[in-house]
Order: C-alpha cells, then structure tokens, then sequence
C-alpha cells in the first residue's frame, strides 16, 4: 500500500507545557488511522499539527515523501490536508450554501459548484436546505455540514475531530456511512480522533492509543474486531493509569 502520510517524532508545546512527544504515526493511500485516548490525551494536538493549526515544536511530517514540516495551514488545505475541528464550527448566521463555499475559498466558481453538487449529492439530508441558516439543523446535519465543508476543499486527507461528539448513536451512525460514502467516492485517507472505540475499530485499517501525550502503541483494526482483543486493548490502553 502506498503511503500518503508519515509523521515521525512529533512533539508541540503550549508555552512551556509540552502536549504531545514522540509522536509518530503512518496513513497509506484510501486509509482510514484511528486515534483513540481519553480527554487530555493530546489527539486534537496531533491533528492541529499535522494540519498546520498549532507549530510543530519537533519532528517531521511528510505528504507522498515530501517534507510540508513547516508549511502554513492554507498551503496545507492546497496540498489536502483539510481538518474538520471538534464541535462543528460551521457558521450558524450563514446559509447552508454559504458554509460550503467558505470551504473552497480558494476554488474558481466552476469547480466550487461542481464540488458543491458532489457534497450534497452525498449529504442529502442537508440538500434541501441550501438556502437555510447552519443553526437551524440538527446536530448531525451540522457535522454533516463540516464534514461537507471540508470536502469543498477537495481534501486527500481529512483530518476528523470526534465527529460522533454529542450526537445520539443513530445520528452517529448517519454521519459515519456519509463518511463512508464519501471514502467509496473520492478514496481519500483519514485520520479519525474518537472517543468511541468500537466505532473507530469498525471503520478504521490501524489504531493508535495515546495517554498523557504519547502514543502507547499500534493495532491492527482487523485485530481488535475480536470481542477478547477489543476488551483486552481497552483494558491496556484506555484503563486507568
Ligand atoms: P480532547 O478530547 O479533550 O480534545 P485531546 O486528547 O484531543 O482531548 P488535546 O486537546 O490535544 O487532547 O490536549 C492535550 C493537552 O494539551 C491537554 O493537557 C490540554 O490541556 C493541553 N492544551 C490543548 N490546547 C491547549 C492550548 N491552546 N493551550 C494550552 N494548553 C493546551
């Protein structure tokens, strides 16, 4: 499998606190990484990074081998690497529409329309409410419309924040075949940060647990479908301690 992304020794600092060390993670080519930890872990650190949000205070990132360390958030939105931030910040006072074409900003208007249409072809629950003001959907519509908003940028990688957070499990579920459908569409590779464990086993090839800003290790997705496996990686990576 082609790889698409590495990160190797990643390390960010908040003033002299340091979030996150060591962290070092790969995405091939379609993939979908699960990064898993309880609150405080430093996964939305790792994603801000890797998405130009937050300096990197060490360590390299590199997109198809080639070092974008140091690019600027927008240049990495250029490249495709599009981060859907924790808690849907969409803009409630603008329409439905008008979320979507901030999101290709940088589009000429032929391509944004056509990405326009693709978005909402795929999520058709908010496609009869173009015209609508974003705080007048429902909690899943507004993730779907951040996630929708990302896709506007064409994304190669999407860098997802918690997208289940705050939702009920049945909208968790909507927002997560959207997800998949959008995968089956454009085959893009995503970076998945979750609470929820057996949702992100489902739907990722790799997890990465982290505690305390450091990846404690690597599984194989596959691996911990297996109800014993999955008991005995949350035991070990999510326990207390
Ligand atoms: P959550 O699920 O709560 O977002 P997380 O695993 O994503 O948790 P981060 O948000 O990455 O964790 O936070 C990692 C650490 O960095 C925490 O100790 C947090 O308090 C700290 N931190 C995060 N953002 C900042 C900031 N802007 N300034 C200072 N410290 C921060």
């Amino acid at each position: 499998m082609t790889e698409l992304l590495r990160v190797e020794g990643l390390e960010v600092r908040y003033g002299a606190a340091t979030a996150v060390r060591g962290i070092g993670l790969v995405v091939t080519q379609r993939g979908t990484v699960g990064l898993l930890g309880a609150n405080g872990a430093g996964k939305s650190t790792v994603l801000k990074a890797i998405a130009g949000l937050v300096p990197k205070y060490a360590g390299r990132v590199l997109l198809e081998g080639e070092d974008i360390t140091v690019r600027d958030a927008r240049a990495l939105v250029r490249a495709g690497i599009v981060y859907v931030p924790e808690g849907r910040e969409i803009v409630p006072n603008l329409s439905v529409d008008e979320n979507l074409t901030l999101g290709g900003f940088h589009l000429d208007g032929a391509t944004r329309r056509r990405r326009r249409d693709t978005v909402l072809g795929i999520f058709t629950e908010i496609a009869g409410r173009a015209a609508s003001p974003a705080w007048r959907l429902s909690g899943g519509e507004q993730q779907m419309l951040a996630i929708g908003r990302a896709l506007m940028a064409g994304p190669r990688l999407l860098l997802l924040d918690e997208p289940s957070l705050g939702l009920a499990p049945l909208l968790v579920r909507r927002v997560f075949e959207k997800l998949e459908a959008v995968r089956a569409e454009t085959g893009l590779a995503m970076i998945l940060v979750e609470q929820n464990f057996r949702l992100t086993v489902r739907v990722s090839d790799a997890v990465h647990f982290m505690r305390g800003g450091r990846m404690l290790g690597r599984r194989e997705a596959a691996e911990l479908r297996e109800p014993a496996a999955m008991e005995e990686a949350i035991a070990a990576y999510l326990g207390a301690g």
